[in-house]
């Protein structure tokens, strides 16, 4: 593998990497110190905001494909201390791969955290017993027939609860903070009181936080931005019902490397 082209604005670089199989999938450095990598050329789960998936999958990578994209940014001098398993693909439909590369990652000394839909949920449960340093977990809706629309291949969001419910009550709360509902919020969508007091009573009850997500337009799929007005009140809306919730940091919401903006073979289409 090899970096073909960086694209970059002044907060994400967004590194094109080329396998020998001649497709280009994309990684993104991010704070200075932070590579997102990808797991999967393309992926299955075809999340309906998502234009990683909008391919379908091609094929998994493999371990090694995983870690040169991490080699390949240190040899072209980008500083590295965190990884995030959260660029084009799902993580546990890959998960021999992703273990190995994630075992790679933490005898260099990197910290590792991870961006999920929970499928399947026996992976989730492997995945939560791993010394990472974050699991993201995207509900995006607390009904399982939406959710189906937004996550067209996911787990049941019952299993997905009692694996989490499993795990956490062993857990202390300091540890708990290592992890999120990540709620990607769609106007019109998932942004109803009603599903937002839903979310409100699981995250209490798990004991964890929720990361509100912004959404990112993309061209070709049917959702448009969420503005800045639908975007606070659901957070306020969660925040007085009691919710540890955190907002999209700035380098989520780029066109450049936001969240699901990440491409197999953009160039070449
Ligand atoms: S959001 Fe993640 S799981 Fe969904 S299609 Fe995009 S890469 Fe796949």
């Amino acid at each position: 593998m090899k970096v073909e082209t960086v694209i970059q604005d002044q907060l994400n670089k967004l590194l094109e990497v080329k396998t020998d199989d001649q497709f280009t999938v994309e990684s993104v450095y991010y704070r200075g110190d932070t590579l997102c990598v990808s797991t999967q050329l393309g992926c299955p789960v075809r999340c309906s905001f998502c234009a990683s998936g909008m391919k379908g999958l091609i094929r998994n990578l493999t371990a090694d494909e995983i870690i040169s994209q991490y080699e390949i940014a240190v040899a072209d001098g980008f500083e590295i201390k965190n990884m995030a398993f959260a660029g084009i693909g799902e993580p546990l439909l890959n998960w021999e791969n992703v273990k190995n590369a994630f075992w790679y990652f933490k005898e260099k000394g990197l910290k590792c955290s991870f961006y999920t839909t929970g499928f399947p949920a026996k992976n989730l449960k492997e995945l939560l017993s791993l010394p990472h340093n974050g699991v993201n977990i995207s509900f995006h809706s607390v009904y399982d027939e939406k959710r189906k629309q937004i996550i067209p291949r996911g787990e049941k969001l019952q299993n997905i609860i009692q694996t989490l419910k499993e795990h956490l009550s062993k857990l202390s709360k300091r540890k708990k903070k290592l992890y999120n509902i990540a709620y990607l919020l769609i106007s019109g969508v998932n942004d109803s009181p009603q599903e937002l007091e839903e979310l409100a009573k699981i995250s209490k009850e798990l004991g964890i936080g929720v990361s509100l997500l912004k959404y990112n337009e993309i061209e070709g799929l049917p959702y448009k931005t969420t503005t800045d007005q639908e975007y606070e009140k659901a957070f306020l809306f969660l925040k007085e019902k009691g919710v540890r919730v955190t907002l999209s940091n700035r380098y989520r919401t780029r066109k450049i490397g936001g969240c699901g903006t990440l491409m197999v073979n953009r160039m070449n289409d």
